[in-house]
């Protein structure tokens, strides 16, 4: 018998399949738009260059930022619908970071999302680039919104080597502010870091766990083209080994609550871009490898955190 309670097909941990399935009863698909922001951390106000690892601001799948908002949901749309037509779709401005811009044109963007029919809104952002007025804004949309936060590492001194121009202070204030107002908030970590062991990233999962997020995606450290991680991974950096992040990924589940979505568990990257770790680009066997080894180890996510439901 599956000792996790949230799920209802053998997962030992909270997928995004199964809080779709219970919160929408279907199957939801995100449409990525690209509302044709830039990054404190890419225009000289923070920082400059971006995170190590940045390439272009995260935003694989996007159409031009010169199309309208409505228009680049409405083909999204139809072409999630050719495949699956009964899916709602969610708008998700990915690209870059989402509140880096006047309050205004925020609620512009969101109220347009919310009148051409999204189902909900993701909006991905920084910590840094939120406020009090931003934060009510966000929490007065009449569709769910999620604010997607990124955590990547609790350690300050990887922050500074990977460029991240923001500190965990930094960040718990975000996060206390959306929380303040209401918001569903899903917080991302990056395992594999330069100059992080093991211990580091449970130690991000951990401080993480404490915070009781509504949602986490946990990656792992693709070295682009172009990057600057591909200069550094020139230069001698080791990507972790497949076996390495499936251990680390299910250690981190046992440090999370339960009822904590696990919006995403491995990369889903541009392949063509990819320069390494190339294993990463079969999504299929870490996920199945994951499955595994948590079987093997009799552990299900929250395992660590007692409490009467994960007896
Ligand atoms: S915060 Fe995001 S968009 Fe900005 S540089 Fe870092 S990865 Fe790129």
């Amino acid at each position: 018998m599956n000792p996790f309670p949230y799920s209802d097909d053998n997962k030992r941990y909270h997928t995004l399949s199964y809080h779709n399935r219970h919160t929408y009863g279907g199957k939801v698909f995100k449409a990525v738009i690209d509302a044709g922001l830039t990054c404190p951390n890419i225009d000289g106000s923070r920082g400059s260059g971006g995170c190590v690892f940045c390439d272009g601001g995260s935003g694989y799948f996007t159409a031009d930022s010169a199309v309208p908002i409505s228009e680049q949901f409405r083909r999204e749309r139809s072409r999630i619908h050719k495949k699956h037509p009964n899916a709602l779709v969610t708008a998700y401005f990915q690209t870059n970071s989402n509140t880096y811009c006047s309050p205004e044109r925020l609620g512009n963007m969101l109220r347009e999302a919310e009148l051409c029919g999204a189902a909900g809104i993701s909006v991905a952002t920084r910590a840094d680039c939120l406020d009090e007025e931003k934060a009510r804004i966000l929490a007065s949309i009449n569709i769910p919104v999620t604010v997607e936060l990124g955590l990547q590492t609790v350690h300050d001194t990887t922050a500074e080597r990977i460029n991240r121009c923001h500190s965990f202070a930094e960040f718990l204030g975000g996060y206390s502010l959306l929380k303040e107002h209401g918001l569903r908030i899903c917080v991302h970590i990056i395992n594999g870091l330069p100059g992080e062991n093991a211990e580091m990233m449970l130690e991000t999962a951990r401080r993480l766990g404490t915070l009781r997020p509504d949602g986490v995606k946990i990656h792992l450290l693709h070295v682009i083209k172009g990057t600057p991680m591909e200069t550094l991974y020139e230069r001698g950096y080791t990507p972790l080994r497949k076996e390495e992040y499936i251990d680390i990924a299910v250690r981190q589940l046992e440090l999370l609550p339960p009822e904590t979505v696990i919006e995403r568990i491995t990369g889903d990257g541009d392949k063509s871009k990819l320069v390494a770790p190339l294993w990463s680009a079969d999504k299929i066997s870490v996920l199945g490898g994951i499955d595994k080894r948590q079987k093997e180890l009799d552990t299900w996510q929250g395992k660590l955190l007692g409490g009467e439901e994960n007896a």
